[in-house]
């Protein structure tokens, strides 16, 4: 038997996706178009991220810097966003190459972006990761840090935060995490009431391939894909 190709692969899980979405859009009062659909590419072939533009992805998110400078240049026209852990020497790497950081886990990492961001003239996007199950394997800002962290990093110049991602804990059912999206929501608006300079709450960056419509529903306004639209991935290649 044939095996399908990855342009198939992807074919059928985008159709199926966007229907997904729509109905999770639907179920918290949104329609279909209040949710970005970020691609995460990471071990995916440029033919592929580029059949996957053409058929209509806009944004996608790389999570390692080696991997993301060996193949930005060669994608068609797109947002390209990062989303993995980035460390604070990698950031001049990637800084005015991308449009939004998904992932500043750190005041730290905020300082040094915040740094780069002045030198090269530019005002870079970026969302504060929170550790929403506190867990201590990941990093990020935990809950009750998270207002602090977004007044004092609205401060430093040369960024702009747009609003906030998490990743929360594996689960073996997206039902289980349905609480944490929750928070993070509450959080979200939270700090949006607060209306700090420098600080806007317009994304809300949650929910991948196996809870992406648990997601949705409890207010994701992105969520960001990979398994669910590529197929599985293959680390070996
Ligand atoms: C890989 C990755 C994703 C997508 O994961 P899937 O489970 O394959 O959908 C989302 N966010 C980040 C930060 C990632 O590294």
């Amino acid at each position: 038997m044939m095996e399908k190709s990855s342009i198939d692969i992807f074919d059928e899980n985008y159709k199926l996706i966007t229907q997904n979405i729509a109905r999770a859009a639907e179920k918290s009062g949104r329609k279909y178009k209040d949710i970005t659909l970020l691609a995460a590419t990471k071990t995916v072939d440029i033919e592929v991220i580029n059949h996957a533009i053409n058929s209509g992805i806009q944004f996608v998110g790389e999570n390692r810097v080696q991997e993301f400078l060996a193949k930005y240049k060669d994608f068609l026209p797109v947002n390209k966003h990062f989303i993995g852990h980035l460390q604070t020497n990698k950031v001049k790497d990637i800084i005015d190459k991308v449009s939004l950081i998904h992932s500043v886990d750190s005041y730290r990492l905020a300082e040094e972006i915040s740094k780069q961001a002045k030198k090269i003239g530019i005002i870079i996007d970026i969302l504060l990761e929170i550790n929403i199950g506190q867990e201590s394997s990941k990093s990020g800002f935990y809950y009750d840090e998270a207002l602090t962290a977004v007044e004092k990093i609205a401060c430093l110049g040369g960024v702009r935060i747009k609003g906030l991602m998490a990743i929360p804990p594996i689960c073996e059912n997206s039902e289980q995490n349905r609480h944490y999206f929750a928070k993070m929501k509450k959080l979200f608006i939270d700090i949006g009431n607060k209306k700090i300079d420098n600080s806007s709450m317009e994304i809300l960056s949650m929910g991948m391939s196996d809870d992406y419509a648990v997601a949705i529903e409890e207010g994701a306004t992105m969520v960001r894909l990979g398994t669910a639209l590529f197929g599985r991935r293959n680390y070996n290649v």
